[in-house]
């Protein structure tokens, strides 16, 4: 029987595949090191959910969920899933210290393999000038390691293009479900 270190020991052996074994690690932390919300809610007013689901309305991206309240998800059992399949790069990573959940950064990062692109990064500010801070810079170039790309995108809703890296158009959802590549210049570190 294969234990936890041998597991992550497996991981962790060729760094030169990071990029392709995210999702690998993603799926060790969440069943090896498992950890909750807490108090965070920050998905609950970042996604995007379609018409039906939360109310007869869609609920775009950056408005808080009609089914908030103060004590959390009013229909925890019965939530859409667009949240319960929800899961930002803190929730996967064991390995992210606390102090980077988006509620304690005011950042939301996610991974996501992108078909014909690889493993892309978005990292959305939900606090103004959250991105001004180290934390960011060391929470951004984390992102960078295991991804081709990281999408940042800033409080205002404005799109950065990382230096060196893909240049991708997102729209206002934190997914990058819906990129497009808008150009192929890119450098992998
Ligand atoms: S943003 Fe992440 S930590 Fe916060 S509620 Fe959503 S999944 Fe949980
Ligand atoms: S249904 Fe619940 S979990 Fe989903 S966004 Fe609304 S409050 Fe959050």
């Amino acid at each position: 029987m294969i234990g936890d270190s041998h597991l992550r020991l497996l991981l962790h052996t060729d760094r030169c595949s990071s990029k392709l074994l995210f999702p690998m690690y993603d799926l060790a932390d969440s069943i090896l090191a498992p950890r909750g919300c807490g108090d965070c809610n920050a998905c609950c007013v970042e996604l995007d959910i379609p018409a039906g689901q939360v109310s007869t309305q869609p609920k775009p991206a950056g408005t808080v969920c009609p089914l908030l309240c103060a004590s959390g998800c009013s229909a925890y059992e019965e939530r859409p899933s667009s949240c319960s399949e929800f899961r930002c790069a803190w929730l996967r990573d064991s390995k992210w210290p606390d102090a980077w959940r988006p509620d304690q950064s005011g950042l939301v990062c996610q991974r996501e393999m992108i078909a014909g692109v690889g493993p892309v990064g978005t990292m959305l500010e939900i606090v103004p000038d959250a991105l001004d801070t180290t934390k960011a810079g060391t929470m951004l170039e984390t992102l960078r390691r295991s991804t081709v790309a990281v999408i940042v995108v800033d409080f205002q809703r404005r799109r950065q293009t990382h230096p060196g890296y893909l240049r991708f158009d997102t729209g206002s959802s934190v997914s990058p479900s819906a990129v497009t590549v808008r150009s192929t210049t890119h450098s992998v570190s």
